[in-house]
Formats: structure tokens, sequence, C-alpha cells
């Protein structure tokens, strides 16, 4: 049986900043940004690829996205596509804002999947949101341990 686990990037597998946090962690400089990769991320993409295909879908821009897989652990593997804020849906606002809709559209390409699960710490931007387990944000803390135990609900229940 195939599945797919579809990623978000930013406060879900890693944190960028203005403000150097001064961790242990020696971060990435991108622009003005520091990046940091949570906690177990190399970890934890070992074991779901075991059991899963992966994809990287983020709401930022294709530079940055290219950046951050370049210069942390998930330039380690491989996935089926990576989707930037291209590929997301606008939503715009009544005053104006704009936000990205992660709008899963039903391919060929999906077909394959018994499963298609996405990791996201704002499931309102994702549809269909029954998809998407709620992954608690992360900005930066070094006692973070949320993908162990996303690996262990993964693993035990999908
Ligand atoms: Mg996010």
């Amino acid at each position: 049986m195939k599945r797919l686990l579809i990623l978000d990037l930013d406060e879900t597998l890693i944190h960028s900043t203005y403000i150097d946090l001064k961790l242990n962690q020696t971060p990435h400089k991108y622009k003005l940004f520091y990046i940091y990769q949570r906690p177990f991320l190399e970890e934890f993409l070992e074991s779901v690829s075991l059991h899963f295909d992966l994809a990287i879908w983020s709401a930022s821009k294709a530079d940055y996205v290219k950046q951050i897989i370049k210069n942390t652990a998930l330039s380690n593997f491989k996935f089926q596509f990576v989707f930037t804020r291209a590929k997301c849906k606008r939503i715009y606002s009544k005053v104006g804002s704009i936000r990205y809709l992660k709008k899963l559209e039903l391919s060929p390409d999906f077909d394959s999947y018994h499963k298609i699960i996405f990791l996201d710490d704002y499931p309102e931007m994702v549809d269909p949101v029954e998809n998407c387990i709620l992954v608690k944000e992360f900005r930066g803390s070094e006692s973070d341990d949320e993908l162990l135990k996303l690996t262990h609900l993964l693993l035990n229940n999908y």
C-alpha cells in the first residue's frame, strides 16, 4: 500500500527568524534569516521514508524553499515533488491580505496512493483538512520532541 506524506516546512520542520536565538545549533543563514532545523529531523525522515513516499509543500517562495532543502537534513532524502507558493491557491481577505491555501487537486499522479497525509502547523490552510495532522509549531526550542512523537504516531496509526 503506497502512502504519501506531504510535509510543510516553516514551524513544522524548521524555524526561520530574523533573530539569532543563540542556540547550540549553528543556524544556516539565508538573506536576513537564521534557519533552525527542528530536533530529530534526520531521524524522523529516516524512519518515515521507509513507510511513506515523501513530498514537500510550502507556502513560501521557491528560492527560499530550495535553500532550506539544500542546507538541512532534507537534502539527504528523495521527494516525489516540492511544491511552493506558486502551487497554492490565493485567498484574499476583505482587508487585502493574502493567504496561501494548499489545495490538493486530485490528479492521476495521486491515484496510486492508498493514503495521503499532510503534516502542517496550520491545518486551516490545507484542503482537504481531514487529511492533515496538526503539528505543534516549532519556534526553536531545543527540547522539542514533536518529530519523535509524530514518528510514533505515523508508524503506529497510518
Ligand atoms: Mg507552517
